[in-house]
């Protein structure tokens, strides 16, 4: 028989969570039909309400709850890293617990694996419905910038809701970098993989986890982690200033000669002054942005703690 884990961060979900169980419950059953045994892996991603104590109770009954809860919230790129560590499947796929992630789709993710031949199902969203307009132009962006400065494919829409095997399972394992932006991992490790598009739905209950401020401070870990054009883009950007430098010496040379001595022009070389030492900051700031992510590689802390589990 094989088994599919599915695995659900959750971060103060206890709203959504009732409605997520059973939805998975009865899709479970469709796949015990095909012979296919399903495993339920929840992270709780350092809850403050009752969030662990739902799941629990879960686990209580039914064999299939499994659960890892942190000692802290460490983020959802953390949870999922857990989950798939957890995970003991022939295949893994990610789920939201507010069912924005419609578990009707599952089936059809399986059949594309299994018959179809591929390594992972991933889903798309083609409508951003009922997001504010500011966040879904700034998102069109970032994916606009990162296909163009990184090396990496990157949807629009992209969910972290993705069926995959186990190999793509381990290959993501295998990355155990800290700073983790899941959805340029996926994109890094390969596999074949297909897109499933499906219009965006609402969540069930509760409300998102997800600030405009950490939405982009996420970006820029996804730009930082898997693009190293920031760094020439201040080489190329120190060139051009030297060679505007250049120009200038040679006009202020040539001005000299023909015309004489001339002490005027010092607010304009305040201005110019101004302007080169921002150039600079801007610079030494990108290279503080790569040197502060290597500081914290390089200490190798864990990528997220355990307080328990079963
Ligand atoms: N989540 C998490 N840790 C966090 C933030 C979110 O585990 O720090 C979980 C959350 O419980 C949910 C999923 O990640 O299951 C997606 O979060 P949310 O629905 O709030 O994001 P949105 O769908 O609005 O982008
Ligand atoms: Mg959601």
């Amino acid at each position: 028989m094989e088994l599919i884990s599915v695995i659900v961060p959750c971060l103060n979900e206890q709203e959504a969570l009732p409605y997520f169980y059973k939805e998975i419950g009865m899709v479970a059953e469709d796949f015990k039909k095909k012979n296919v045994e399903m495993e339920f892996i929840f992270i709780d991603d350092g809850s403050t309400d009752a969030t662990l104590e739902t799941i629990k109770t879960y686990a209580k009954e039914d064999a299939r709850v499994h659960y890892v809860s942190f000692s802290r919230n460490f983020g959802k790129e953390s949870a999922i890293y857990a989950g798939l560590e957890a995970a003991k499947g022939d295949y893994a796929v990610l789920m939201d617990a507010d069912l924005q992630d419609p578990p009707a789709l599952l089936m059809e993710m399986y059949t594309a694996i299994t018959q179809e031949g591929y390594d992972s199902v991933a889903t798309r969203r083609v409508t951003r419905k009922g997001e504010p307009p500011i966040r879904s132009l700034f998102a069109r962006i970032f994916y606009k910038l990162m296909n163009k400065i990184s090396d990496i494919d990157l949807v629009d829409g992209a969910r972290d809701y993705r069926l995959m095997k186990r190999v793509m399972v381990d290959a993501i394992l295998s990355m155990s970098e800290y700073n983790r932006f899941t959805k340029g991992i996926f994109g890094w490790v390969g596999f074949k993989t297909k897109w499933i598009e499906y219009e965006n739905t609402e969540r069930v209950a509760g409300e998102t986890k997800w600030s405009f401020w950490k939405l982009f401070k996420y970006s820029l870990e996804g730009i930082i982690g898997f693009s190293t054009m920031p760094l020439m883009l201040a080489s190329w950007l120190g060139v051009f200033m030297c060679l505007f430098a250049v120009v200038a010496i040679i006009f202020v040379i040539v001005r000299q000669l023909l015309f004489g001595g001339s002490a005027f022009g010092w607010p304009s070389m305040v201005c110019i002054i101004a302007m080169f030492s921002g150039i600079q900051l801007f610079c030494i700031g990108i290279l503080g942005q790569y040197l502060s992510k290597t500081y914290l590689e390089s200490k190798k802390r864990p990528i997220y703690i355990a307080k328990e589990k079963k």
